[in-house]
């Protein structure tokens, strides 16, 4: 697999520039995507990084840096891209890879992915647009049985907010909805200057594994969790005014009406959420 030119000469090649309405900012090292592919295959249960028989649903493959690596690391990948330019390059990466790869022209907050894997499971890899980032994090999270492991890299806070813990100015919603069904950690750290065009900040990668124990009631979760951190200086009994009784709510999550939504872990919201439903 080293007769492919590179991926910077592939786009001087077809005049292809970086459009930055879709969020393009492409990783042209293949030392860093071979590394993102490797903790994807830590995080699909194979110590080596391999990913040998695993099927990747990669977002946003671009002009196909971090497909290649994935594809060199063994995967059978699907990959979703919006922007039709690419295509002819994603191509030629696909006969390259022994027809390992599918690519589907399309946008992926509305991809029905389960049907595109089959069912699955797929491990989710991608170097995501910054613009769009969140929405299809929780898109995934809410995802049924085909989602596997997700191995994403986003705007380095973006990514810290995912893997926040308690305690922190960090933590939020986005911690609590990906923590309820995934545990999720920060597993690298890429500097702008990685980048063509390099973005105007760092970047992280993180893995996000399935919990034995996943959250079912994501829905419930989301509310919970808008009204606690919507108001987050507050107490909870005042923050939580808007879902009804919140010192009944607090009480029946043994969670201290006193409390503030930054301090209480994700085992507090989990309680307060099923607490909410069931006085629907
Ligand atoms: N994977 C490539 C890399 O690492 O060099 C490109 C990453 S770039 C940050 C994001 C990619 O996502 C771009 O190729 C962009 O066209 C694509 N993209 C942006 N919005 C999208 C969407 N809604 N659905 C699918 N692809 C999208």
């Amino acid at each position: 697999m080293t007769d492919l030119p590179s991926v910077r000469a592939m786009l001087e090649r077809e005049g292809l520039w970086a459009d930055k309405r879709l969020g393009q900012h492409f990783l042209l090292d293949l030392n860093v995507t071979r590394r993102i592919a490797r903790f994807a295959g830590h995080a699909s249960g194979d110590p080596a990084g391999g990913l040998d028989g695993v099927t990747v649903l990669e977002i946003g493959p671009g002009p196909g840096g971090l497909t290649r690596a994935l594809l060199e690391a063994g995967a059978r990948v699907i990959a979703i891209e919006k922007d039709a330019r690419f295509l002819p390059i994603l191509a030629e990466i696909g006969a390259w890879s022994g027809g390992r790869l599918e690519v589907i022209n399309a946008d992926a907050l509305t991809v029905d992915e389960a049907a595109l894997c089959g069912g699955g499971p797929a491990s989710i890899v991608a170097n995501l647009p910054y613009n769009v980032g969140t929405p299809l994090l929780v898109k995934w999270l809410k995802a049924g049985a085909w989602r596997g492991p997700m191995t994403l890299m986003f705007q380095k806070e973006v990514a810290q907010r995912v893997a926040a813990a308690p305690d922190t100015s960090a933590y939020g919603r986005l911690a609590v909805l990906a923590q309820a069904v995934t545990h999720a950690r920060v597993v690298m750290t890429v500097p702008a200057a990685a980048f063509t065009p390099p973005p105007k900040v760092d970047s992280a990668v993180v893995q996000l594994t399935a919990r034995p124990d996943p959250f079912a009631d994501l829905d419930a979760l989301e509310t919970v969790t808008a009204a606690a951190f919507g108001q987050r200086r507050k107490m909870l009994r005042s923050a939580l005014a808007s879902l009804g009784d919140a010192e009944a709510l607090l009480a029946a999550a043994a969670i201290a009406p006193t409390a503030r939504a930054e301090t209480v872990p994700v085992s507090g919201f989990l309680d307060l959420a099923q607490a909410w439903r069931a006085r629907r």
